[in-house]
């Protein structure tokens, strides 16, 4: 069993995730910008930070994720199809202003993985390619970290210079139809909300309702 705490991040909103088990181990999901409020919390509840887990290579998602690494000596994971976005990485820190050192990639995922297992952490691992090229989500126990896919009423955005909105119709077809509905969606920016839901309420998800 593990808990998690979302902090919401400096830039855009962005929402940190942290994952803990009974053991302390700790996962941080989509390190965005601020570095502090990760630091605390860890600190606060004397967690053991193992591990950095990406769900794309946008830099709202990933600004801590060097210093994480660099403090607290911890692979980050990442799909591989997202290479181009770090290579580019200082220039689109540039673009948005953010200090921001480029992490070192050291778990490239590919995208035909479908479950990691770190430490007590097994995940569910979902190629998800649309709003980047390289965008995965993740499972763990009927939750899933979805990043940018599906927020609470809306998608991601599809009209960036990496994005494909032919790739992102296929993801959330598949997306929303491999997963048992009543999955508890952690959306990159927002709140929480649902599978269920979302076929419900959502007008980008509604007409992939079975
Ligand atoms: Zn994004
Ligand atoms: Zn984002």
């Amino acid at each position: 069993m593990f808990n998690y705490k979302c902090i919401i991040s400096n830039l855009l909103e962005e929402n940190i995730y942290i994952l803990f088990d009974e053991n302390k181990d700790a996962i941080i999901i989509d390190p965005g910008l601020g570095f502090q409020l990760i630091d605390d919390f860890i600190n606060n509840n004397h967690l053991n930070p193992i591990a950095v887990l990406a769900t794309h290579a946008h830099i709202d998602h990933i600004a801590s994720a060097e210093k994480c690494q660099s403090s607290y000596s911890i692979p980050i994971y990442m799909c591989k199809e997202d290479f181009l976005l770090i290579e580019n990485y200082e220039k689109l820190a540039g673009f948005w202003k953010v200090e921001a050192k480029k992490p070192k990639i050291t778990n490239w995922i590919d995208k035909n993985e479908t479950e990691i297992q770190i430490n007590n952490f097994k995940f569910r691992c979902f190629f998800n390619p649309g709003h980047s090229p390289g965008c995965m989500s993740f499972e763990i126990d009927g939750i899933i970290f979805c990043g940018d896919l599906i927020f609470k009423g809306s998608i991601g955005r599809t009209d960036l210079p990496a994005s494909n909105p032919l790739d992102m119709e296929k993801s959330l077809e598949s997306f929303v139809n491999s997963f048992d509905k009543n999955s508890i969606l952690c959306t990159g920016h927002g709140e929480q909300t649902s599978i269920a839901q979302e076929l419900k309420t959502n007008p980008y998800l509604m007409k992939y309702a079975k």
